[in-house]
């Protein structure tokens, strides 16, 4: 009986839970989730600057102002950023203000340079055009004020919030752990120290590849290298895996018909629901507890432990990374098929290996990315993502198809 997908994710995602919040700094906090709000003590713009080069002014000062009969204003002073002006501005004055400079107490307009002339004098300045009171005038705050919450509980911090923090002078925050992940492949046949290959054995690649998806997804990766189908060696390594990682995902020996020994070892050390879920590739699955460590078990086969990683793994991380529920699964979009994407009815979700363009009207329109065995890597390190294919006979030129896009198209 196989297993509806959301029936396998439910299975994972109920049985993991957000990291534990800590202290970090904010230079190592890049793509970490927030375990409390941010509220700012400080106010941003910290004082009144101008937006504009230009000229700080009286607005009424300047109320008959015209190209034909321009205002003529002493300049008193240059106020460049960084340099507050020396006192304040008085009526019938102007100064020389530059962009981010501190706006004169006095002072309640600017006007842009493209709006003036400086006469031959050098000391006055002609105004064609009347200013409004805060003209260009970035008020104090108008960006935070001091008590604001900047940031909710459960945001992931981008490159613009690092910016926010610190324009706020905030140097930690308190985020989920970043997610200790190891990965363990499994194997007789498997060469990993680029030798030369025996007979019937193939180059490991699971290893690189799920190590380079969690660095990619912000999660800390953790090579646990790779065993033989050894109770010993398999034990081990799962034990020293969940010792010191909060989750671990091993691939290969999952299979129903599998000699592996991986099975043995994670039944006899750990709580395992082995499953065989509605979907292809990725039919097989585990998963289970082991000292209190989640444990995926994805398929062998490379395209397989990929979309295992896709539609089982990366959700449950970004559960444990503190994630929201409603930023688990990566969200599909709306795409249209350039081709035929044919398949036979079977029971399960096909997730078809595609690369998209964009056509004319900015729709994203999808065609295979080549061979769709589970072992055909190349297709899958091609596709830019992963055309769902509900049970049928596939979806025909030019209809509808939701896809999960990995790459930017
Ligand atoms: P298994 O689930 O262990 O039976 O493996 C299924 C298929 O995936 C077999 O063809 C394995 O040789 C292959 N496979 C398993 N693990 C890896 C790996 N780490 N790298 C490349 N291929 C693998
Ligand atoms: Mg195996």
């Amino acid at each position: 009986m196989l297993l509806p997908l959301a029936d396998a994710q439910a299975h994972v995602l109920d049985r993991v839970r957000a990291l534990a919040p800590i202290d970090v700094d904010v230079v190592d906090a890049l793509g970490l989730v927030l375990a409390e709000p941010v509220v700012s003590a400080e106010e941003v713009p910290p004082f009144a600057n101008t937006a504009m080069d230009g000229y700080a002014v009286i607005a009424a000062d300047t109320a008959s102002a015209s190209e034909a009969a321009p205002v003529r204003l002493p300049v008193v002073a240059e106020v460049a950023a960084g340099h507050p002006a020396p006192r304040p501005l008085v009526a019938g004055e102007a100064m020389r203000i530059f962009t981010g400079a501190p706006v004169p107490d006095g002072a309640d307009a600017i006007v842009m340079v493209e709006r003036t002339e400086r006469l031959d004098d050098g000391a006055t300045v002609a105004i064609r055009m009347p200013a409004a009171g805060g003209d260009h005038v970035r008020t104090a705050g108008d960006d935070v004020r001091a008590g604001d919450e900047v940031f909710a509980s459960g945001e992931q911090l981008t490159p613009g919030h690092l910016g926010v923090l610190a324009t706020i002078g905030v140097a930690q925050v308190s985020a989920h752990q970043r997610p200790r992940v190891g990965v363990l492949s499994t194997g007789d046949e498997l060469v990993a120290d680029g030798g030369p290959l025996a007979p019937g054995q193939i180059r490991e690649s699971n290893g690189r590849t799920l190590l380079a998806l969690l660095a990619e997804d912000g999660f800390e990766p953790v090579d646990l290298g790779l065993v033989a189908d050894d109770d010993t060696a398999i034990t081990a390594a799962i034990q020293q895996g969940v010792s010191t990682c909060d989750a671990v995902l091993t691939s290969g020996g999952v299979s129903m018909g599998d000699i592996d020994l991986v099975k043995v070892v994670l039944d006899r050390i750990g709580a395992m629901r082995w499953m065989q879920i509605a979907i292809r590739p990725a039919k097989p699955f585990a998963f289970g507890v082991v000292a209190s460590t989640p444990v995926l078990g994805l398929p062998g086969n490379p395209v397989s432990s990929m979309v295992s990683y896709e539609l089982l793994a990366r959700p449950a991380l970004r559960r444990l990374a503190g994630h929201p529920a409603d930023r688990w699964h990566r969200p599909a979009v709306a795409a249209l098929a350039a081709e035929p994407l044919p398949r036979r009815l079977d029971g399960k979700v096909h997730y078809a290996r595609v690369v998209g363009e964009r056509d004319a009207e900015g729709a994203l329109r999808v065609r295979s990315a080549g061979a769709q065995g589970s072992h055909n890597l190349t297709a899958m390190a091609r596709a830019h993502g992963l055309a769902v294919l509900p049970d049928g006979d596939g979806v025909a030129e030019g209809d509808p198809v939701q896809v999960l896009l990995r790459a930017e198209v």
